[in-house]
């Protein structure tokens, strides 16, 4: 049965700050940067804002300027002005990919960040010490990260924890926790999750936890693991799921402009409706010739993999790289979600 879908939303995505890592576990297919510059990426998303706030307020905007959150303070505030016309709640700065600071200059980068508003500092851990170290794939970048919630501490910033659950670094986690519980937070949050599939992580299932791995996690972890746990299911049980479920009905999602010089030049030729008519065109085409999730789950699910994975999303793209392999594919990979 073709693929129908619902488009949601638009996502607005540049390359254009530098990710000062290399993470082994990197949802990222590539690092490369894409030049977008700043003022025209504003106006964009501002046209779109205004489209939004004019009778389409279902409609998701969602844009991301860089593959890490290591801007300029002048950067930072345009991006933090985008947000509040936006309406996000959350005001958090990601670690991730951030360059290695002497501490001083730490201090005053988070200062200048909390001045415009920011009150969350994320961190995600993959491991304790060399184990992170590792697959961080980042020499000190553990210490660096623990330094940083410690200063964000005393700074009265909030923090999030998250964990990723990698086989290899399973058994350093509960030193990992005895670091994360010795920074005095106000308010923390703290999740642990299994690997995305997505990027280069699509390399490393032999490195992801199964069913039987996550219930027997000591208690202390498995507290952590992110509240949507109960949605989680195993290869074998995805599979199951998506046989008995009834006929695939439209799929709602949002499309995905990635920006630089030249997408901006097209973009800045064309109304949003326009913007929205032409890509939404795009899209349906290519997942009317795309197999479709029963196909994919028929064909190319392993029923003896007990591996987890947090949605049938996840799930589908390692079915659909499977399928990939042995077929070519006629349609425009990259006006799908499997791009
Ligand atoms: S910090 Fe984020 S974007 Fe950079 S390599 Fe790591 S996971 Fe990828």
């Amino acid at each position: 049965m073709p693929r129908e879908i619902i488009v949601t939303g638009i996502h607005l995505h540049a390359n254009a700050a530098p990710c000062f890592h290399h993470c082994r576990y990197c949802q990222l297919k590539s690092y490369r940067l894409r030049p977008a510059p700043l003022e025209r990426f504003v106006a964009l998303v501002e046209r779109f804002i205004e489209w939004r706030n004019d009778g389409h307020e279902d409609f998701e905007i969602a844009p991301w300027y860089g593959n890490s959150h290591d801007y300029s303070s002048a950067t930072t505030k345009a991006l933090r002005e985008l947000e509040k016309k936006l309406g996000w709640k959350s005001r958090v700065v990601l670690l991730g990919g951030v360059a290695h600071r002497p501490r001083q200059e730490m201090k005053q980068w988070l200062l200048e960040r909390r001045d415009l508003g920011i009150d969350t500092v994320v961190a995600t851990f993959s491991g304790y010490g060399a184990r992170h170290d590792h697959w961080n794939n980042m020499a000190g970048n553990y210490q660096f990260q623990l330094d940083a919630l410690h200063l964000a501490t005393e700074l009265g910033l909030k923090l999030q924890e998250r964990i990723l659950l990698i086989r290899d670094s399973v058994p350093s986690l509960d030193e990992l926790l005895d670091d994360l519980d010795r920074i005095p937070a106000a308010s923390r949050e703290r999740w642990a999750l299994p690997l995305f599939y997505s990027g280069v992580a699509r390399g490393l299932e032999e490195q992801r936890l199964t069913e039987e791995e996550i219930d027997s996690l000591p208690a202390r972890l498995k507290n952590c693991l992110r509240d949507d746990r109960p949605n989680w299911r195993s290869e074998k049980k995805w599979i199951e799921h998506v046989l008995q479920s009834p006929d695939e009905e439209a799929e709602p999602m949002a499309i995905s402009l990635p920006l630089d010089e030249q997408s901006l030049d097209w973009a800045e030729a064309r109304s949003c409706d326009q913007i929205i008519t032409e890509l939404e065109a795009r899209w349906r085409a290519a997942h009317l010739v795309a197999p479709s999730r029963k196909e994919l789950c028929e064909g190319y699910g392993d029923i003896a993999n007990d591996r987890l994975y947090f949605n049938v999303q996840q799930m589908e793209k390692a079915w659909f790289d499977r399928y990939k392999k042995d077929n070519i594919c006629r349609f425009d990979i990259n006006a799908t979600k499997f791009a």
